[in-house]
């Protein structure tokens, strides 16, 4: 068979640990031998971007920009253990949120669903994707603690000289005081981001907030939703044959546990951070949550939902045995390649990138996979594979369908 040829250049973020180990078996048995592959390499890994300054972060994101999809690989966000074990110059910040702040994107995580691994709410037939505001309210707050009595105020000192003045609290005693904010622009984007994905999906986009109690900063949330909805998107949704629709945060959450999936959960920045575990973890596992970030100008960056999985490295690195389960890798590979074919008219990739995300799940459905999913399956006679063994299985189910 013929290799795929590709025209644009897919931008490759390399990351850290076990997952860049997976990243390369990845590579190696499952896309380089089927495709022409074109990549632009970002090394990622902590030790690249310790030497660089973290310039290649900022040069990824640029490169996402220019050729607009990406591939990211997980990779390390430093902590103080991590200055040592690499020697840092400086505490690096999280690439994911300087991608983020580059490209001004919302996060989009979707579970893979596949027969043995059940969601613990049982009507749950289809994915529900969660997409988090990942901009202000309390991630960005100001708090003073309450020492005694005294009047608390919130105070806005326009540059045009008018003020705002606001009674908080008279208190009579101790307590505490937060200040929150959001700004319009940062909605708007979210917004947009939101309706774009619910077209490319052509699922429904249920958002929520609590506007009957927080009238003016909930409310906003709502209003420019619908505004934006109503101008730019109404038209766009009817013909897709797809709705949107709001209803309060805590109608959401009971109407969730009630329906068939299928959707899109657009949530404020709390609640996205809240309900993206509740809803990842019923349904199965971590290492099976797909993420992409989507940019309200049309940018895609695809990645896994979890981490660099150090403690598989570390038995990896001692010459021991790892079942890390890479199928989320997979589908960050196979997503930024169907999207590639698609923005680039290229059927066979998009095609061949459908192709690797069946025979990802039949090898599981027929009973290989990694320790993870043997742990949780309902699945019987399953069998166990190590990191590369599995990525193997695949493989040979894969040249199956070509
Ligand atoms: P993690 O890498 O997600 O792993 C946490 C645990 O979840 C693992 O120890 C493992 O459990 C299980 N797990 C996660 N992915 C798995 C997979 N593919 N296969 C099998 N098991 C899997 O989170 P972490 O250990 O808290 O973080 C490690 C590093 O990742 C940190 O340096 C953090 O900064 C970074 N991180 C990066 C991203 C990103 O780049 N998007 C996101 C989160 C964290 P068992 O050990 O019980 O087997
Ligand atoms: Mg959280």
């Amino acid at each position: 068979m013929a290799k795929i040829q590709m025209t644009t250049p897919l931008v490759e973020m390399d990351g850290d640990e076990m997952t860049r180990i997976l990243w390369k078996m990845i590579k190696d048995e499952l896309l380089l031998p089927y495709i022409d592959l074109k990549t632009e390499y970002y090394d990622l890994g902590l030790e690249h971007r310790n030497e660089t300054d973290d310039q290649v972060t900022k040069d990824s994101a640029e490169a996402t920009k220019k050729y607009g999809v990406a591939v990211k690989c997980a990779t390390i966000t430093p902590n103080a253990a991590r200055m040592d074990e690499y020697k840092l110059k400086e505490m690096w910040k999280s690439p994911n949120g300087t991608i983020r702040a580059a490209l001004d994107g919302t996060v989009f995580r979707t579970p893979i669903i596949v027969k043995g691994i059940e969601p613990c709410v049982k009507n749950w037939k289809q994915p529900i994707t969660l997409a988090r505001h990942a901009y202000g309210d309390v991630y960005k707050n100001t708090e003073i603690k309450v020492n005694g009595p005294g009047q608390a105020y919130l105070v806005f000192e326009g540059e045009d000289g008018t003020v705002s003045k606001e009674l908080i609290h008279d208190f009579k005693g101790s307590g505490v005081l937060q200040g929150i904010h959001n700004t319009d622009k940062s909605i708007s984007s979210f917004a947009r981001a939101c309706f774009n994905y619910a077209l490319e999906l052509k699922q429904d986009l249920w958002f929520a907030t609590k506007d009957t109690i927080s009238k003016k900063y909930d409310h906003n949330f709502k209003d420019i939703f619908n505004e934006i909805f109503e101008a730019e998107y109404k038209d766009k949704f009817e013909k897709a044959g797809i709705e949107y629709f709001y209803t309060l945060i805590d109608d959401a959450v009971a109407r969730i546990m009630k329906c068939k999936g299928g959707l899109i959960w657009a949530c404020k920045n709390y609640d996205g951070d809240v309900m993206s575990d509740m809803v990842s973890s019923a349904f199965g596992s971590l290492a099976m949550m797909t993420s992409v970030l989507v940019s309200p100008d049309g940018l895609f960056e695809y990645e896994a939902a979890h981490g660099t999985v150090q403690r598989h490295y570390y038995k990896h690195l001692k010459g021991e045995e790892t079942s890390t389960n890479s199928v989320a890798t997979i589908f960050a590979w196979t997503g930024a390649l169907k999207k590639r074919g698609e923005l680039d008219g290229i059927a066979e990739l998009s095609a061949f990138a459908d192709k690797l995300e069946k025979a990802t799940i039949a090898t599981i459905e027929s009973g290989k996979m990694t320790k993870d999913l043997a742990l949780i399956t309902s699945l019987e006679n399953v069998e166990v594979l190590n990191s590369q063994n599995f990525i193997k299985a695949i493989k040979e189910t894969l040249e199956k369908s070509l």
